[in-house]
């Protein structure tokens, strides 16, 4: 088969896994090599649908030996298959590298023969990669689930980011669609990988020290293909932040490409409830909010209507109105319509002066929003009256 129709078919059969997204990730050219990543300047394209594009993101195979239901490239499928050498994926990733088009390379997988061979191909294509090319580029890695531990541990030495994927964020229907996983096997690569990039973290002023991983470990959830609220899958989530340290979560909204009685009938995708639960997520990272914050289990699903932060907000009115001129950092992060970047303004602006709605405004805060939930002069009385239902219309 020519390198081209392996390209198409293997470039297409990775396009659903979305746990790619830039990291962040450092690493320089050695001396006499090419490429590099670097944390500010790296660019990312996104597709309309929210898909990574500017990492080469193939599929080293798309033969699998297993049989999940929401997968496009499980064994019982009839599709194009292909395979590509080693020294194919490297020679991509290099010419595609030289000619701008890319800035790293996001490789995945099938399981071929069993998940050991398939991680020692994976391997193999990093290891080319940085000792014979000295490539410095940045690269993601699957760690393919069932794999030795001794593997996923080499491969964390040539990649910046490795991810094991959970797909189903319970055990019980992980085993429905995906007979051949279990939790187990995907926990394993990610604790081993987890120790591993603590102890590096330990010992960062070693001279010489080799890097271990050092964007992280991510994972990806499917959403909507099987039975999980949204509490389920953020109370998962969280625990995986706390206990595998894991550097992102990625939401994939169910996108059905097969006809299966054990996989539910729906129109479209769950975009948007993928867009809430990023958004819940960033809360529980950035904003200082826990899970049970978000939902509980009076409410375990994510208001479509209205973003989680501003969900909280109009089921918690007795913490508000916020006195930004007095209020904790924390508590402003809580205002809907403020961020991150303009709380810390705020904090740091009001030891210049009294905080006045045309500050807010130069600060990026979303009045919109805001001035439901703020105590401040110029901001009319009747406003901070109103009952959560009247704003909910309001707005
Ligand atoms: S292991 Fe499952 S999800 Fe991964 S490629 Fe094979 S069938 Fe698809």
């Amino acid at each position: 088969m020519e390198l081209l129709q392996k390209l198409e078919i293997l470039a297409g059969a990775a396009k659903y896994d979305v746990s790619c997204s830039s990291s962040g990730g450092s690493r320089t050219t050695q001396r006499g090599g090419f490429g590099n990543s670097c944390p500010a300047g790296v660019c990312h394209s996104f597709t309309e649908d929210g898909r990574c594009i500017s990492l080469l993101k193939i599929l080293l195979t798309n033969v699998c030996l297993y049989d999940c239901a929401y997968c496009a490239n499980r064994k019982s499928n009839d599709v194009p298959r292909a395979t590509f050498k080693v020294e194919e994926v490297v020679k991509l990733t290099i010419e595609f590298y030289k000619r701008n088009y890319i800035e790293g390379l996001f490789l995945s997988s099938g399981v071929i023969k069993n998940p050991d061979y398939t991680m020692e191909a994976l391997l193999r294509v990093a290891k080319s990669l940085r000792e014979e090319h000295k490539f410095g580029g940045y690269i993601h890695l699957k760690a393919i689930p069932g794999a030795s531990q001794d593997l996923i541990t080499l491969a964390g030495y040539y990649a910046d980011r490795m991810s094991v994927n959970i797909e189903i964020p319970s055990e019980p229907s992980l085993k429905m669609l995906a007979p051949d996983k279990n939790f187990e096997s995907v926990y394993s690569p990610m604790n081993r990988l987890r120790t591993k990039i603590l102890e590096h973290k330990g010992n960062l002023k070693k001279r010489g020290l080799k890097k271990f991983v050092p964007a992280g470990q991510s994972t990806q959830m499917i959403i909507g293909a099987s039975p999980e609220n949204d509490l389920n899958i953020i109370t998962l989530a969280a625990s995986l932040y706390k206990t595998q340290e894991l550097k992102r979560v990625y939401y994939s909204g169910y996108i059905p490409v097969n006809e299966d009685g054990r996989l539910p009938v729906i129109s479209a995708p769950p975009l948007k409830r993928e867009n809430r639960l990023y958004q819940a997520d960033w809360l529980m990272r950035f904003y200082g909010f826990s899970y049970d914050e978000i939902l509980d289990k009076n409410n375990p699903w994510l208001d479509l209507e209205f973003d989680p932060k501003m969900a909280w907000a109009l089921r918690h009115p007795e913490f508000f109105p916020i006195d930004l001129d007095c209020a904790s950092y924390e508590e402003i992060l809580r205002v809907p319509g403020v961020g991150v970047k303009s709380a810390k303004f705020i904090v740091h602006s009001r030891k210049f002066g009294k905080i006045r709605l045309e500050h807010l405004k130069k600060m990026g805060v979303a009045l919109k929003r805001a001035k439901f939930f703020i105590a401040n002069p110029d901001v009319p009385n009747e406003w901070r009256k109103l009952y959560p239902e009247q704003v909910r219309t309001l707005l």
